[in-house]
């Protein structure tokens, strides 16, 4: 079966693969180029109704699975990694919401209107102050009568100032403890954000994701129901690993096909002979194969056990999601550095048909996006206790 015909109930692939190809395809060296928000694809993407495409049927939705949301970010990562990062991270702050806000009226109110709104979320996790640390919180969201105030001080903020709302974790109130978490939607009309640092990186540029001081106010049904620590274990966690995996495979897959179609541009040159550079390829669709398949059983899997929100609190669910960040993130690059070796100084140079510079760029953001390491000591702990094989 190919990549493109997992069935569809959406119509969401069939969309995101047009706006890939005709759009996003397009744009992506200027996006990089300039450091620019990819307008073009992010347009065209809510002209097509994909940025709603996981609202519940039962609210004006088109229901995709987790499988859907990942397979439309690899498609759109293999034309432009950027614009394939800003819908990941759009969906999983989505999930957060379809998955538990479904109690609360404004947020199903919330969810019809954005069917015809497309509005765009964006995330604000990281803090000055908190290391890296999604889980803890040092701002707390103030809350007054029916209206609440919050200020955030976020070292990261991806593509704030484009969004229509952010959600933004913080301590339930003044004297929670630092895990003591809540997320808040903060409509962008009813908040300042003082831009505090700079976005000129290797890689992701087009995430347009510098530093922000926010100030907010609004609605105090905009807190979601619950706990930070439930939206996040049972889905910001997993929706923002998988379809992270998804769309740096994309990227490596965006490598590879520039790889292969170098090869047979070899090919063609001496025809009946296989050129030395197809053996190499041969081996990175190993890689990739195995990438792939990691982040497509893992989705597969959350959409089985959706609901089931006891497993996806479980240690053994924790440790391979978190195995898959670190396997899809470093093997991204190694797959893109393999393509770079097949294609050699035609994928080194920036204005060349084969050139790799942005894919490897873009990959290398992986490992950093919520540190490996940092990740890896969590599994370090998980190990002492966890005695089964994932
Ligand atoms: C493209 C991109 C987009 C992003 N978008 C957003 C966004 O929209 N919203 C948002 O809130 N954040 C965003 N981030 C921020 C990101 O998710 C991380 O929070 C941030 O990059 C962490 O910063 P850091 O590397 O300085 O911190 P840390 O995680 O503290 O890492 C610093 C160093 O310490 C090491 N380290 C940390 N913990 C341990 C440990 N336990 N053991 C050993 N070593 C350790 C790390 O390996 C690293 O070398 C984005 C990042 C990127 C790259």
């Amino acid at each position: 079966m190919k990549h493109e015909e997992v069935p569809a109930r959406s119509g969401l692939l069939d969309a995101v693969r047009r706006v890939a190809t005709d759009i996003a395809a397009a744009h992506a060296d200027d996006v990089d180029a300039k450091a620019r928000f990819p307008i073009e694809t992010l347009a065209a993407l809510r002209e097509q109704g994909v940025l709603s495409a996981s609202v519940p049927r039962e609210f004006g939705g088109a229901g995709a699975s987790l499988l859907e949301q990942a397979q439309a970010c690899a498609v759109l990562a293999q034309s432009c990694g950027s614009s394939a990062m800003v819908l990941a991270m759009h969906y999983s702050q989505l999930a957060c919401i379809t998955r538990h806000g479904a109690d609360s009226g404004f947020f199903r109110d919330w969810m019809r209107d954005t069917v015809r709104r497309q509005d765009l979320l964006a995330s604000m996790t990281s803090e000055n102050g908190t290391f890296g640390d999604t889980r803890s919180s040092i701002c707390a969201v103030r809350v007054d009568g029916d209206r609440f105030a919050l200020e955030k001080d976020a070292t990261t903020g991806s593509y704030c100032a484009h969004a229509d709302a952010i959600l933004v974790t913080c301590r339930r109130d003044e004297q929670a403890a630092a895990g003591d978490q809540v997320l808040v939607m903060v409509r962008r009309q009813d908040c300042t954000l003082e831009q505090t640092t700079s976005w000129d990186t290797l890689g992701m540029r087009g995430t347009c994701s510098p530093g922000f001081k926010l100030a907010a106010g609004g609605d105090a049904r905009q807190i979601l129901p619950g706990s930070f620590a439930d939206s996040s274990a049972q889905s910001m966690v997993p929706t923002s690993h998988i379809l992270w995996a998804a769309l740096w495979w994309g990227i490596a897959a965006g490598a590879v096909q520039r790889a292969a179609k170098f090869v047979r541009g070899q090919a063609r040159q001496r025809p009946g002979s296989v050129p030395p550079t197809a053996q190499a390829l041969a081996h990175l669709q190993v890689k990739l194969q195995a990438m792939k398949q990691n982040w497509v059983s893992a989705a597969r899997d959350f959409d089985a056990a959706a609901e089931d929100r006891e497993d996806l609190m479980g240690m053994g669910w924790a440790l391979r999601l978190n195995n898959l960040k670190i396997a899809s993130s470093e093997a991204a690059p190694q797959i893109v550095h393999g393509a770079l070796q097949v294609v050699g100084i035609g994928g080194y140079k920036n204005d060349s048909p084969f050139s790799l510079g942005r894919h490897y760029r873009d990959a290398l953001s992986g490992s950093l996006m919520i540190s490996n390491e940092r990740i890896a000591a969590k599994n370090a702990s998980m190990l002492l206790v966890y005695k089964d094989a994932i």
